[in-house]
């Protein structure tokens, strides 16, 4: 499936079929949320589809179409990080490691079983650790003729440069806030109201389907709000911190990220300030008049260091604990 502002990168892509120049491996990049994922799945199902229309979509008709919708075909691989086996962790970090990548290069290496390509798509490909990364390297040198590798990253800097060298990038930003807009009023499933459809397109900075994720995630949204403006309404910010820790780590690091991001907004522009977390203005309005910039910046570095080292397992509870207290604190 392709998203109505993914038109330019499929009319990229469509070009490069028509033309036999589909390169061999490509990075898809841009921020999360905007349907990379989605479209390589487009683009994997158009090559391996026996009757691609002329569009160069899949048909879903044909036999290979068909063996794609019940997710059995053959010679799609999809990779993405998961858990170390023996993890005990809540939230364990989930990588891709070299037994995977070994596999999957062993298959790649072999004759596709339909005759045609042989696709794999790596999601959140950054996630590759130093030994999968330099596995892969060799694939990407030699791949084989009708061979796809497909990358998706939110954050290609992590990968490694040889790795990024060897494959093409497609790029994909943000769309029009009016396209995002019209997008989520449709797929929404919730009894949404538009003011609660901008807030979270605020949050995701325009970005439709996290957006559409950060509406299912309401809960922990309302409860971090509440951990982070519990010390400004001289309330106790601790008492949130357990409950926090069930929550994916860096999604409560970029949220908090925002609202530090609207403390420097309001110190600078004051009332006219354009933010994110529109519904605490108020009280986020209140810190700023009495914060220390020196204890604002570094605390934003406190969030850019644990979001740097999200990768590290660290007692999460504790985490939060210490956060909210340099928050409380600023
Ligand atoms: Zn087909």
């Amino acid at each position: 499936m392709t998203y109505p502002w993914q038109q330019t990168q499929w009319q990229q892509i469509k070009q490069l079929i028509k033309a036999g120049r589909l390169p061999h491996a490509m990075l898809l990049l841009g921020n999360r949320g905007l349907g990379k994922t989605d479209f390589a799945s487009s683009l994997a199902n158009a090559v391996l589809c026996q009757q691609p229309t002329a569009d160069s979509q899949a048909c879903g008709l044909c036999k290979s179409c068909r063996l794609l919708a019940a997710g059995t075909h053959p010679d799609l691989y999809h990779i993405a990080p998961t858990a170390p086996p023996d993890s005990k962790s809540k939230n364990p970090v989930k990588s891709i490691r070299i037994n995977d990548i070994r596999e999957l290069c062993d298959k790649l290496s072999q004759t596709s079983q339909y005759g045609g390509y042989r696709v794999a798509i790596l999601e959140q490909a950054e996630q590759l650790t130093v030994s999968a990364a330099n596995s892969l390297l060799k694939t990407l040198e030699e791949p084989g003729n009708n061979t796809l590798l497909l990358l998706v990253s939110a954050r290609p800097h992590r990968l490694p440069v040889t790795i990024r060298s060897r494959c093409q990038q497609l790029r994909f930003s943000q769309p029009e806030a009016k396209v995002s807009l019209e997008w989520l009023q449709q797929n929404s499933q919730t009894q949404s109201t538009a003011d609660q459809l901008q807030q979270a397109l605020r949050h995701t900075h325009g970005s439709p389907l996290a957006a559409l994720a950060f509406l299912r995630e309401i809960e922990h949204h309302q409860l971090l709000s509440a951990a982070m403006t519990a010390g400004i309404s001289a309330k106790n910010s601790l008492d949130y911190a357990e409950q926090l820790s069930k929550f994916p780590k860096i999604r409560t690091l970029e949220a908090m990220q925002s609202r530090v991001t609207d403390v420097c907004k309001l110190l600078a522009c004051g009332v006219e300030a354009d933010i994110i977390n529109e519904p605490e203005r108020v009280k986020l309005q209140a810190l700023a008049n009495r914060v220390n910039e020196q204890r604002l910046f570094r605390f934003y570095d406190e969030l850019n260091f644990n979001l740097l080292n999200s990768s590290i397992s660290v007692n999460e509870q504790l985490l939060w604990e210490n956060l909210l207290i340099s928050w409380d604190n600023l």
